[in-house]
């Protein structure tokens, strides 16, 4: 019961998350106006709204202009239903759950918006890094962590983007990565924060090499870093703590 509960709460937030991910790189508002087709303007009636089966009774066409319809929504809605599942499964219905999983929409939008425009917008890391650190005040990871996360992520990843701008001449990280690594130490404290910045070093070193290597991508393709982080952070945020813990005990 619990769980059929979630997963409607996560297809209708998945719903409003493919709102974010449309409007807020085109500086629209997200209330007004409602739900529109964005190629003829007509606006969606109820049974267009409804989270993945509106797409599917459509079969992913406009039914008045016949322009497609990005299989991105109902993706975003399938995945936001997952993770409030899954958030259900890791955390059960503890306090934490709700800042972890408006973590991971978050987490969401900033992966889409960043891989379709490679920007990554001030309205949700600029307040992130403040509720991140609110609900650190009375939740895990703690308040002294959770500080150290937002100075140590974005303090580390300011000063690699200030070396690579100097070293090179061209900016090849932006400060919207620097404030949101500051707002992933924010909810998961620095040590999960260094962690996110390793997993999506590499998860980007591997993606650029395999991208090269299939001559898809030059030496000076710009990857989004910021869907690297993304990645990272969840995954930090799920297993962060035993692999933490199993990298520790090389040094006891
Ligand atoms: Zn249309």
């Amino acid at each position: 019961m619990v769980v059929f509960a979630l997963a409607v709460l996560g297809l209708l937030i998945g719903s409003f998350l493919n709102v974010c991910i449309y409007r807020l790189p085109r500086h629209e508002s997200l209330a007004f106006p409602a739900s529109h087709c964005t190629s003829c303007n007509r606006p969606l009636s109820w049974y267009e709204n409804v989270p993945i089966a509106g797409w599917l009774a459509l079969r992913g066409r406009c039914r008045t202009c016949q322009a497609a319809i990005s299989p991105m929504y109902p993706v975003v809605e399938a995945i936001t239903g997952i993770v409030f599942v899954s958030g259900y499964l890791i955390y059960g219905l503890t306090p934490v759950l709700i800042p972890r999983l408006l973590f991971a929409c978050a987490m969401l939008v900033l992966f889409a918006i960043d891989l379709r425009h490679h920007l990554l917008p001030n309205a949700i890391t600029v307040p992130g890094i403040l509720v991140g650190f609110a609900f650190s005040l009375f939740l895990p990871p703690g308040w002294r962590p959770s500080l150290l996360g937002i100075v140590i992520g974005g303090g580390v990843l300011f000063a690699i983007a200030e070396a690579y701008y100097r070293v090179r001449g061209v900016e090849g990280l932006g400060m919207g990565d620097v404030k949101m690594l500051a707002m992933i130490g924010a909810f998961l404290g620095w040590k999960l924060t260094l962690l996110t910045l390793v997993l999506a070093s590499f998860a980007g070193s591997l993606v650029g090499v395999g991208l090269i290597a299939s001559g898809r991508g030059g030496m000076k393709l710009a990857l989004p870093f910021g869907t690297f982080l993304a990645v990272g952070a969840i995954v930090a945020a799920v297993a962060g703590e035993p692999i933490v813990a199993w990298y520790a005990s090389f040094y006891q």
